[in-house]
């Protein structure tokens, strides 16, 4: 198994730390070429706005969004669940618009921006480490989309087939439950 990490911008260094402790094959993404050879993809957190424009400046915008939608695995973190998302409740510009979310971003405000706790996730049977940063968070979800796991009523972590997106940064912890979860995703598919 092959891991993508897109690497345009955002934390994906982090990601990598993560999949080699777990020792998982990875590679960086930063062309549409390097899609070719992997089996399924991590979309870090960032800046959404930002990623979204080189996605589209180096053409691996539509060709990520067909793979998505004929099955490829794929697991967005806070910017990477923006990106995964058909709506944004204060923004109009959409990018991969695959998975049947609703997400507002920087939804905590600025007084929460940033902030740490600890919360159950379902097919994790242990409460899971979550960072939030400037987070996003699950506004509404279509009828096939699974809520994962919810802070304070707010829903943090959803799935959807081959799609799984969190508000929180997984990275930026010791925990690796989620990336564990998105492997075994990988293996199933
Ligand atoms: N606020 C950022 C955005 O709108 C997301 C923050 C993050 O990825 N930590 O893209």
């Amino acid at each position: 198994m092959r891991i993508g990490i897109l690497a345009l911008q955002g934390a994906f260094l982090e990601h990598k730390k993560i999949l080699d402790t777990l020792k998982v094959e990875n590679t960086y993404i930063k062309t549409k070429e390097d899609l070719d050879d992997i089996d399924g993809i991590i979309l870090p957190g960032g800046e959404s706005t930002a990623m979204g424009k080189l996605l589209r400046d180096f053409e691996i915008l539509e060709k990520l969004k067909s793979k998505i939608e004929n099955g490829f695995p794929v697991f967005g973190t806070c910017s990477g669940m923006i990106l995964l998302a058909k709506e944004l409740m204060n923004d109009k510009t959409k990018h991969l618009a695959a998975m049947d979310i609703c997400v507002k971003r920087n939804a905590y405000g600025r007084q929460l921006g940033s902030f740490e706790t600890c919360e159950e996730f379902k097919g994790i049977d242990k409460k899971v480490e979550m960072v939030f940063i400037r987070a996003p968070y699950v506004e509404s979800v279509g009828e096939n989309v699974q809520i994962l796991s919810k802070v304070d009523e707010k829903i943090v972590a959803v799935r959807e087939k081959n799609m799984l997106a969190i508000s929180f940064h997984p990275e930026l912890t010791k925990d690796t439950s989620v990336h564990k979860y998105f492997i075994e995703m990988i293996r199933n598919s």
